[in-house]
């Protein structure tokens, strides 16, 4: 397959306009021009199922969404200095969903924001600056919050790096650590060099799901030893759902919860209004009084009232939908389809998931289980070229990535595994 001129064109006045590295994905990169449910149309017409995009979480272009913010794009939109009740009403049902002292919130417009509030927090409520993360995560792209990302480590920054401390990601495939302790010890090593360093310790900042580290399989609870070392410590548990929270891992609505944790504060993105740039923080009241004493926040387009109206929308489809129920039974029947393809392929190293978001790990040998990074290039670039769009992530970019929109379906996860069954007997693992 070679790309139309139109295509062509297009890359050029990207790197053009755009500049000279800004990225795409594939071999050849896809022109998108039409979404709907869990289907997107090239261009040219082409139909592809896409398993790869979590902000459309209720689907793309849903009905329900679309009327909300067309209705009240058409009657009003301010800024949060004027009452409203749009965003009253949706704080109201989010944090209905959560435990009772998750009782506030601020709305921004990105995961990042989201997250940068979240580590002020912690520095306003504990007077120290010492945050922990994993060493292969990503968090978000501002200034404070970039010095996180290990698995896109900026190279140039703010001399802000003393305030970071990586603990080693959690891998139950290479390491497993069934009961936590493990991990846990590793955040308290963390938090005992920035006590040594003098910086002092404020938060560990997560992904109850270590979805960008390439979801481990952990039972229910694993992370209640880590939630009591950060306790210890005098921290703040930072749980950032900006992937893993409303419902992806069916059978809770939020990781935490799944994990056996309640967090400090609570960072959101997204999916939150499937694709209207919508973020969040949810606290408790006194954390985020205290924060806002010392910071003085305010956000000109966080909360206003087309945003709270797409994000109340997606509420209300995840209800009406049962999405949650939906997703968990998906997940059991794509992770047993994946089961079937590991025992025919010896490549096919680990199956993980939970929900909405399965994949598996591809590997040059099972006994080394070195990651096969080359191979999983190229079975994602095949199946694109077949229709079918997701990636891949993890340490070694090495686990496909499927983590669709919601109402993705059995028959939907059947095409993808015949599709992926195909392009994986006819892809050689050495090329
Ligand atoms: N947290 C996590 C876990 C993320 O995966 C991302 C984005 N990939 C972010 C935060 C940042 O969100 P945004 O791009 O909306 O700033």
């Amino acid at each position: 397959m070679t790309l139309s001129a139109e295509s062509q064109d297009l890359i050029k006045r990207r790197a053009r306009l755009l500049g000279p590295n800004v990225s795409t994905f594939y071999d050849e990169p896809l022109h998108i021009v039409k979404g709907q449910g869990v289907w997107l149309w090239d261009a040219d017409g082409r139909k592809y199922l896409d398993c790869y995009n979590n902000v459309p979480h209720v689907g793309h272009c849903n009905p329900r969404v679309v009327e909300a913010i067309c209705r009240q794009a058409a009657t009003l939109n301010t800024h949060t200095r004027y009452l409203h009740d749009g965003i009253l009403d949706y704080a109201e049902k989010l944090t209905a969903t959560m435990d009772a002292s998750l009782d506030t919130a601020i709305l921004t417009c990105t995961g990042s924001e989201a997250n940068d509030i979240a580590l002020r927090m912690a520095e306003a409520i504990t007077g120290k600056r010492g945050i922990v993360a994993t060493d292969a995560t990503y968090h978000g792209n501002t200034a404070l919050v970039s010095q996180l990302s290990c698995s896109n480590p900026p190279t140039v920054g703010f001399g802000l790096e003393q305030y970071f401390r990586f603990a080693e990601a959690p891998d139950s495939y290479r390491n497993p650590d069934p009961d936590g302790t493990r991990f846990a010890a590793a955040v308290a090593e963390q938090i005992a060099a920035h006590e040594e360093a003098g910086t002092g310790f404020a938060a560990l900042v997560i992904c109850p799901f270590f979805l960008n580290e390439g979801f481990p399989n952990h039972p229910e609870g694993w992370l209640k030893p880590t939630a009591e070392v950060v306790r210890r410590a005098g921290g703040l548990l930072i749980c950032d759902e900006v992937q893993s929270g409303f419902g992806r891992t069916g059978t809770h609505m939020w990781a935490h919860q799944k994990m056996g944790v309640v967090p400090d504060v609570l960072t959101l993105g997204k999916p939150m209004a499937n694709g209207h740039p919508v973020g969040g923080v949810v606290t408790r009241r006194e954390i985020l009084k205290t924060f806002r004493s010392g910071y003085r926040y305010f956000n000109t387009f966080g909360g206003n009232p087309v945003s709270c109206a797409a994000a109340m929308a997606v509420l209300e489809e995840i209800e009406d939908q049962k999405l949650l129920a939906h997703a968990e039974a998906v997940g059991v029947h794509a992770r047993a389809r994946l089961n079937a393809l590991q025992e025919k392929y010896d490549f096919i190293g680990d199956v993980r998931g939970s929900g909405m978001v399965f994949g598996a790990e591809m590997v040059l040998d099972r006994a080394s289980k070195e990651p096969a990074i080359a191979y999983t290039d190229r079975v994602i670039n095949a199946m694109r070229h077949r229709g079918i769009i997701h990636s891949k992530l993890g340490r070694h970019k090495n686990t496909l990535k499927i983590r669709p929109p919601m109402p993705f379906s059995r028959e939907n996860a059947d095409l993808l595994f015949d599709t992926l069954d195909e392009v994986l007997a006819e892809t050689p693992v050495q090329p």
